[in-house]
């Protein structure tokens, strides 16, 4: 009798074991197995991978990547090749945030119950439409001349990327044989705009502002004095100008080193990092719900007095990602809520439509529709009382430049970043051009020509 207990439980677990299992295959395959079978080392995929792969189209409906007689054929026109490189992507999927990589499973029109080798009377592969505008990425590159960097403009109001461009860029069509080794192409297989983060430099004094506006009711009589230098213990701030006294509001348009690097130790690390990370750093954004931008850090839990300082002026270790600068320039354009960006219009792949729609107007609230207020008419200020207005002419551009310091003799990198104050043309952009000298000179105007052309 005993024995036959034993058996019985024996025999349980057994069958239990083999359910167990069978469900974990099952989930597995439903879950997974479109990633497993599209992976590139899948070798049933063969070389020519998206050779039967929906199109890729702009948001007119220009095409930029679609698949006729099994081969994978891209716009003609080389320019825009170029342009659009980053989102489209390549067939060997270098670049993690194409199209043609993240979602190469909906362009195949995969399915876990067929597998890839469906008949043809059955296969329905997806078309796939962005956002963007692929004339406007076209002469954003054409302005963005043989400078590195990358610059992305969305819609405030609605998310829609409209242009989102990265350089060095190449063409699909033209590869150079020297690209793994030529320092030229240094980072032409990352989408900077999207995976890159930077020193931020005088943009970065948006966020320290942000922090006494959602702080200090009085925030806007706070004075502090500006000699040039500021000792601290053993180390100092140092600043362009001697300024004297002033105000946030002149400070930010002075770009004055020395008053946010007192605002930063006045507010103490605590508010600095609530209100960076009530502005997403120290986390990844998502652009619908299968890109990830690269995260941007603050981080002062160890820096001394002059550190937190410096952390206030964008100077110490804290870097920032270009699509996530551009969505705090949105939120106070909107009112202090931020519409997270979206670079995908429409698609015939049900599921991938079906998730678009739920998570539409993806909102995050950064800061108070006051606090947004204050930072609009100081940004307004910045640009109408200094050189950088000149780029803009007849839009109401509110902005803030800033030199990002790379040391090795090396000539700074210098942002711009904003939004454009009006109903009818609500864009938010940044910009970031390396190496290419102090301030808003390189930045500027390449933006400003290409905002000029955006609202045409
Ligand atoms: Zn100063």
């Amino acid at each position: 009798m005993k024995n036959f207990r034993a058996r019985s439980i024996l025999l349980f677990l057994l069958i239990l074991a083999f359910l167990t299992g069978t469900v974990f295959f099952v989930y597995e395959l439903a879950v997974n197995s479109e990633n497993w079978a599209l992976k590139p080392y899948n070798e049933h995929l063969g070389a020519n991978s998206l050779s039967d792969a929906g199109k890729i189209l702009d948001r007119n409906s220009i095409i930029l990547a679609q698949s006729i007689n099994s081969r994978r054929v891209y716009n003609e026109d080389e320019k825009l090749r170029k342009a659009v490189f980053h989102l489209v992507g390549d067939e060997d999927f270098n670049i993690s945030t194409s199209i043609q990589n993240s979602l190469r499973a909906k362009l195949f029109g995969y399915n876990f119950l067929t597998g890839l080798d469906v008949p043809w009377f059955f296969k329905k592969t997806n078309d796939i439409a962005l956002t963007v505008d692929s004339v406007l990425c076209k002469f954003a590159i054409e302005k963005m001349q043989n400078y590195k960097g990358a610059l992305c403009i969305y819609n405030y109001k609605t998310g829609e990327i409209l242009c989102v461009v990265s350089t060095p860029t190449l063409d699909i069509l033209n590869v150079p044989l020297d690209v793994k080794t030529n320092k030229d192409y240094d980072g032409v297989y990352l989408n900077k705009a999207i995976s890159g983060t930077y020193a931020p430099g005088s943009v970065f004094k948006i966020i320290t502002a942000t922090s006494a506006f959602e702080n200090f009711d009085d925030a806007d009589k706070i004075k502090f004095t500006c000699e040039g230098v500021k000792k601290i213990n053993s180390e100092k701030i140092t600043c362009m100008n001697n300024h004297s006294q002033e105000t946030l509001k002149e400070a930010m348009k002075d770009s004055c080193n020395i008053f946010f690097g007192d605002l930063a130790i006045k507010l103490g690390k605590q508010k600095m990092t609530k209100t960076a990370e009530l502005l997403n750093f120290n986390k990844q954004l998502k652009i619908d719900d299968f890109l990830n931008t690269e995260r941007s850090v603050y981080d002062v839990s160890k820096a001394s007095e002059a550190q937190l300082g410096w952390s206030g002026i964008g100077q110490a270790n804290n870097t920032v990602n270009p699509v996530h600068l551009m969505t705090i320039c949105g939120s106070i354009a909107n009112d202090g809520l931020a519409i997270m960006p979206k670079i995908l219009k429409d698609t015939t792949n049900l599921s991938l439509k079906q998730n678009l729609n739920l998570q539409n107007k993806n909102t995050q609230r950064y800061m108070s529709s006051e606090t947004a207020n204050k930072l609009k008419d100081i940004m307004f200020y910045t640009v109408e009382q200094t050189y950088i207005s000149n780029y803009f002419e007849n839009l109401k551009i509110c902005a803030k430049t800033g030199t990002a310091e790379v040391g090795d003799g090396k000539k700074p990198h210098a942002w711009t970043t904003g939004f454009i104050d009006d109903e009818t043309n609500p864009l938010a952009f940044t910009i970031i051009v390396e190496n290419s000298g102090f301030g808003g000179r390189i930045s500027a105007p390449i933006i400003g020509e290409i905002l000029k052309k955006a609202v045409e």
